[in-house]
């Protein structure tokens, strides 16, 4: 699929409404990005921009409404003694905030460790909450806005913001982890977005959403 490029070079950096569950974007791969063209610089910066005003911490392509392996994430404003995060440069420690803002470009994501339990949100969710299980050491290669070739690896609440953004690259969402208990609790809530997606969908022409 070729992406429509909307006008994205502008300064200061544009803001997207979040696609909410119950778009079918959310639900495609992103394609590869061959190259990082001032149109993908834009894109992340507007991506970093729409996750600040929405206080998040991580935002993925798909939920601005472009099918893309970009991700962004900033955990600078995170403060929570129970979400500790660990980074190693080559091998080293490092401090986090060393590498924020971060912009991922067709991240590879391997994961270690035993799997943990921990609260997760997302952008597309609002409102919505649970917990999920993911390994707690993730070890990432991925191209940043520069074109440059990064790698980490990191662990606790870093290692999970970026396996949640790396699993909405690949069209799969927080609510595909639950547990099955935890899942048919939030379905009284998760129906109630649904459906009303489906009716934005509807009625609204979001500028934002590019229409196959
Ligand atoms: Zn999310």
């Amino acid at each position: 699929m070729t992406p429509q490029w909307m006008p994205l070079n502008v300064n200061p950096p544009m803001t997207f409404e979040v696609v909410k569950y119950g778009h079918p974007v959310l639900r495609q791969k992103g394609a590869r990005i061959e190259k990082v063209t001032p149109e993908i610089q834009a894109l992340a910066a507007a991506m970093l921009e729409t996750m600040r005003v929405n206080k998040g911490v991580g935002l993925a392509a798909q939920q601005i409404g472009q099918a893309l392996q970009l991700t962004v994430v900033d955990l600078r404003g995170v403060t929570d003694p129970e979400r500790p995060s660990s980074l190693k440069l080559d091998g080293k420690d490092a401090d986090v905030a060393a590498i924020m803002p971060l912009v991922l470009i067709n991240p590879v994501v391997s994961t270690a460790g035993e799997p943990a339990s921990a609260p997760e949100g997302c952008l597309s969710f609002p409102e919505i909450y649970a917990d999920i299980p993911r390994p707690t050491q993730a070890e990432v290669r991925a191209t940043d806005e520069k074109g440059r070739a990064i790698q980490f690896s990191c662990g606790g609440f870093l290692a999970r913001v970026i396996q949640h953004e790396h699993d909405h690259l690949n069209g799969i969402l927080f609510i595909d982890r639950m547990s099955r208990d935890t899942k048919d609790e939030l379905k009284p809530k998760l129906e109630e977005l649904l459906s009303a997606t489906k009716a934005a969908l509807k009625t609204e022409k979001s500028p934002s959403i590019k229409k196959p």
